[in-house]
């Protein structure tokens, strides 16, 4: 079932390992098919030189088990929380990588310093609120993704693909499992600039609202000129 989604899931998977975002088996990857209601992610903690596309196990929106022998990531219902919450997303990535985990740990949103950030970002990478003790104590997982909802009310997901979580690390989505990777690929380049951009000169602004809007709609939405037709 789904053996290209599996496919292109275990694809996305080994990708954060050559881009360098992945240790050993930190991060994941998940990608939807929206017309099955299911999503294929990353077994729990098998070694990344093993894993095959049948290691892959897909589940329901609501991340019950329907196919596969393994068990899934541990953030499985972060994933599935986000695919309910944003219709318009493919893919879900999930890494520890340096630079914007540190943003994530510094509880510091990363602002919009330079026309490559405007590209992608129509405004900082967001930050979550701190999680409190309760929603440790819970089903910590789906509260992750519930204060990743809260940061994310009234933002356009394509025009804000990722949210760093206070004192944890990035989440970043896609309108694919391998634009996902993209979009984590990025926010890593953009922690690396703005962290430099900062220590440089720490007295540093974001760019001017007229800069952010041009490099943001060139790219994206119905004005968008960017690219190929
Ligand atoms: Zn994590």
């Amino acid at each position: 079932m789904l053996d290209a989604l599996r496919a292109e899931v275990l694809e996305a998977n080994l990708e954060l390992v050559r881009r360098g975002l992945v240790i050993f088996t930190f991060g994941n990857a998940s990608g939807v098919s929206r017309e099955d209601g299911l999503l294929a992610i990353k077994p729990s903690g098998v070694p990344y030189e093993r894993m095959t596309p049948d290691d892959m196990v897909i589940t329901d929106l609501d991340g019950n088990i329907v196919e596969g022998n393994l068990k899934p990531s541990s953030d499985l219902a972060t994933h599935a929380m986000l695919y309910r919450a944003f219709p318009s997303i493919g893919g879900v990535v999930h890494t520890h990588s340096r630079h914007a985990t540190a943003w994530a740990q510094a509880v510091r949103e990363i602002p919009c310093l330079g026309t490559t950030h405007a590209d992608y970002f129509h405004g900082s990478v967001p930050v979550t609120e701190p999680l409190s003790a309760a929603d440790i104590a819970g089903d910590y997982e789906a509260n992750t993704g519930a204060a990743i909802l809260r940061r994310m009310a009234g933002l356009d997901p394509l025009g804000c693909p990722a949210c760093l979580v206070a004192g944890h690390a990035p989440f970043c989505w896609g309108t694919s499992v391998a634009d996902a990777v993209h979009t984590a690929v990025i926010v890593e380049e953009l922690a690396a600039m703005a962290w430099m951009t900062l220590t440089i000169n720490p007295a540093a602004q974001p760019i001017s609202q007229h800069l952010r809007d041009k490099h943001h709609f060139r790219k994206h939405g119905p004005s968008a000129t960017y690219g190929q037709k």
